[in-house]
This record gives structure tokens, sequence and C-alpha cells, in this order.
């Protein structure tokens, strides 16, 4: 790979041919044209943008770049879909098994939500131009919130523009220095850059594990003002979610506020896909903070708050992602209200997202594939062990028809890389029944090939996937 470089980038003798070259260019054209264009002569060689291709990150990008060429694997990121992804997707011109998007209720590109998203473009246009305190107000943003709040059986919602930036900005704001916050050791990006920009203290539990939860509240709680405990609904690199009834009593106990993201669980957990709180049967107004993505089951994109009126009111007041951001696009409104609507008239969606995915895991554990700790809901794992060899299984089926990406290094621990599948509405069973089949022989046929590659990569085969160890 071959970058630009600007004139810094240049070595010494290269740097004055350069110079040379440009002067003898410059008295040709005086001779030439018998004028003195003395700006000419210096212009092309002054002050440039810098050259970021001289970054440590640039080099270290090229240096991955090269070194997965000399192995010979191609990169599993950045393929292009040509079109609609659903249970299936067009990449490079052939239709591919598709487990890679968060399409959950299969709702992207339904004829209603589409249609909605087109009448509120041609009510309100493309955009609000402006963030909502001063002229971005819209009918359609309350119409949204309220369908949100509903979903979520609380007062009040209030919608951003990202979910990366509803978490970074809520969390952000409403906690401060003086303040304590205890996130599972796999929280979300999003949830790591809120506590880091509200200054709190910040503790990582390990991940589920409510008794370290306590430990560290006892020993901490009292040192600080507010305190805030951060879970997630669904867990979107292992699948498995947290005990909402502890959590509901630890927080009491402690005096602390409890957030949940519900990105991968609103619209897929509980009968009726209202979530965690539906699924374990608690009270939603026994937790402070709600929050999810409309990205995912809800066919748009941008994050929510569900709350009190209270908490949506500061939100609205001063969160920085939605005070100094422009307002929440109209045709993703529409078809984010159209996406809940259809969820509450269509619940059999949410379910069979479950039916599914229990078929999934069940076809995993046969075929001795290693699930960890997921549920039967839209996230499954199958957990090959270092990122090389997640990469080339990633590789491998693609190739084989089967879209499902690669999680690796440092997004989770080196011998846990693993394959992430997303089960959504819209796959069926002949489906799942297929793709399952295709990742064991594939596993199974870059086990008897692992000599060859784990000299040329490097890699290893599973070290730490016991229930893998009969294939
Ligand atoms: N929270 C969680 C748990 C997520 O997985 C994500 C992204 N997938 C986000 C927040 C950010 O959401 P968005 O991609 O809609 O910005």
């Amino acid at each position: 790979m071959t970058a630009p470089r600007g004139i810094e980038g240049l070595a010494k003798n290269e740097k004055s041919k350069l110079l040379a070259d440009l002067k003898a260019k410059a008295q040709n054209r005086r001779e030439r044209d018998g004028d003195e264009p003395a700006m000419l002569e210096t212009a092309p060689v002054g002050p440039r943008a810098f050259d970021f291709s001289t970054m440590p990150q640039h080099k270290q990008l090229r240096m991955m770049a090269a070194a997965a060429e000399l192995s010979g694997i191609a990169n599993p990121f950045f393929h292009v879909h040509e079109g609609r992804a659903g249970a299936t997707t067009l990449c490079g011109n052939r239709t591919l098994l598709n487990f890679a998007s968060y399409n959950y209720l299969g709702l992207n590109g339904h004829p209603e939500v589409s249609a909605a998203a087109k009448a509120a473009i041609d009510r309100y246009g493309t955009t609000v131009s402006a963030s909502r305190l001063v002229a971005g107000e819209r009918p359609i943003h309350h119409e949204l919130e309220m369908a949100l709040a509903r979903l979520h059986g609380t007062e009040d919602a209030v919608v951003f523009v990202s979910g990366h930036a509803t978490n970074v900005s809520t969390i952000g704001h409403l906690m401060g220095p003086k303040d304590l916050i205890l996130c599972d050791a796999l929280s979300h990006n999003s949830i790591v850059e809120g506590t880091r920009m509200s200054g709190a203290t910040r503790l990582m539990f390990a991940h589920n594990d409510l008794d370290a939860l306590e430990e560290h509240l006892t020993r901490t709680r009292s040192r600080h003002e507010r305190c805030l405990i951060v879970v997630e609904g669904l867990y979107s690199m292992d699948g498995d979610m947290p005990d909402l009834k502890r959590l509901v009593n630890i927080k009491r106990r402690h005096d602390a506020w409890l957030m949940v993201d519900e990105a991968h669980s609103a619209g897929v957990l509980g009968a009726h896909g209202r979530g965690l709180a539906e699924e374990q049967g608690v009270d939603p107004n026994e937790i402070e903070i709600w929050m999810g993505t409309l990205s995912k089951s809800f066919a748009a994109a941008g994050g929510y708050i569900a709350g009190s009126h209270a908490l949506i009111e500061i939100l609205k007041a001063g969160a920085p992602g939605f005070v100094f951001s422009v307002g929440f696009p109209p045709a993703l409104a529409g078809a984010a209200i159209k996406s809940i609507e259809l969820l509450e008239r269509e619940p059999w969606r949410a379910q069979k997202i479950r039916t599914n995915a229990k078929l999934f895991l069940e076809l995993c554990r046969e075929a001795g594939l290693d699930t960890g700790t997921a549920i039967n809901a839209a996230v499954v794992p199958v957990i090959i062990g270092d990122s090389t060899s997640a990469v080339m299984c990633a590789n491998r089926l693609y190739e084989a028809g089967v879209n499902v990406l690669p999680i690796i290094f440092p997004a989770v621990p080196e011998k846990q890389a693993r394959l992430r599948f997303f089960i959504t509405a819209e796959h069926d069973e002949a489906q799942i029944r297929e793709t399952v089949a295709i990742v064991d022989r594939e596993i199974r046929q870059m086990r008897t090939e692992m000599p060859a590659w784990k000299r040329l990569a490097g890699g290893g085969w599973p070290a730490s996937t016991p229930q893998r160890q009969d294939l």
C-alpha cells in the first residue's frame, strides 16, 4: 500500500532533487515567456497540510495490512452490501445468508415502515436543520417519544441523533467528579466514554457478577455522593442478560441509580418485545434510566432515554448531545414510530427471534460448537479461540455463502475470539439449519488444514474451548 507523502515525508536528497527540478522548470518558463513568475517558482513547495500517513496509528494500519497480505488473510470487514440487508444480503453479486445485521424484527424495508419514512419527508423534508431547542422541534419528535415511553412503560422519553451519543451525553451530564459509576466489564464503548466524560470514579465488575458488584458497593459507596450502576439488557458480545430483580434489590440497598442499555434487548426480550423488564417481570419504573437505540429493532438510527418526566426534562435542558446537536431526522422518526406500532400489532416478531435463536443454539450445541453463555435471544456467539482463527473462519464462511463477522481482540479476550451471529425474526428454519451445517463443516475442515495456516499466520487452534475438543 503506498500512501501519498507530503514534502516533509521526503528524504533529504529527494527534497533537493524536487527543488532543483522545480527551479529548472521555472527558469525554462521564464526564458520561454519572458516574464518573472516569482510566485510560481515557490508555490508548489510551500507549506502543505499535515501528512497523516506519518502518524504511528497509520503506520500500524499499514503494518497490519501488510501482515494480513503476507499470510493471505482477506479483510473480513467493510464488505459492501448492494441492497437491503435482511435474512439474506447481496454482496459482490452473490446472495449470502446474512447473520451480521441488527435488523432484529425484520422491519428494515417493511413497506409500512418505508411509507412512514417517505410521508415524514413529504411533510417535514429530510432534516429539521437545527437543535430542537431553537428551530428544530417538530410534532413527529413528540410522537416518537410517546411511542418509546409507551413501549418501556415510563412517563416520558427523549431521542438523540446517535445511540452512542445518547450514552455519552446522558451519563456524562448526570454524573460528576464526586460520584461513582459501576459498570459491567463488557459494557459498550459509549457507556465507558460517558463515564470518562462525567469525571466520576469508575469501577468495572466482572461480567454479570453481581456478587462482585455488591463487594465494590460495600467497599466504596460511602465515599461518593451519587452512584450509578450501568448494565445492558442483552450483551452484544455474549448474548446473555443480567438478573434485573437482583439488581433492583442491590441498587435500593446501596442507594444507587440503575441504568439499563436496551440496545440489543428492546424489541427482543419479553413476550411483547418490551425488553428486560417484561422478560423478568420487573416494574420498569423501579429502574431510573432506560436507554435504547433505534438502529436495531426499530429500522432507523439514533438513541433514546426513557424514564421519569424530571429526568427527561434535565436531559432536554442540558445533555450536550441533545442541546448542541441537530434534532432527530423526520424520516427516521417516521420509520421508528411505525416499527414500534408494528411490534405492538405483531408481537410474534419478538417471539420468532426467540424461536429462531433457540433452534440455532440447539443445533450449535449438537454440533459441539461453543456458544458460551448465550441465551436464546438475538445474539449468539460461536467462540473460535484466537483472533486469526476467527478471522479465517469468517472468511471461509463468507466464501461458503454465510455472512457473519468475527469479533476479535481487543473487543474480546484473545482466546475468546468469536463469530457473532445476529438472529432475526426474518430468518426461517431452513436458513438456520443450513447455516449451522455450513459453520460446522467449515470449522471441521479448517481444523484439518490447521498446520498449514498455523505456520503462515502464527495463529493457534482454540485453547480455551473445552466443548470443542471433541471435533
Ligand atoms: N449501546 C450498545 C450496547 C450498543 O451495542 C451500541 C452499538 N451497537 C450502542 C449503544 C450505540 O448505538 P448506535 O450504533 O445506534 O450509535
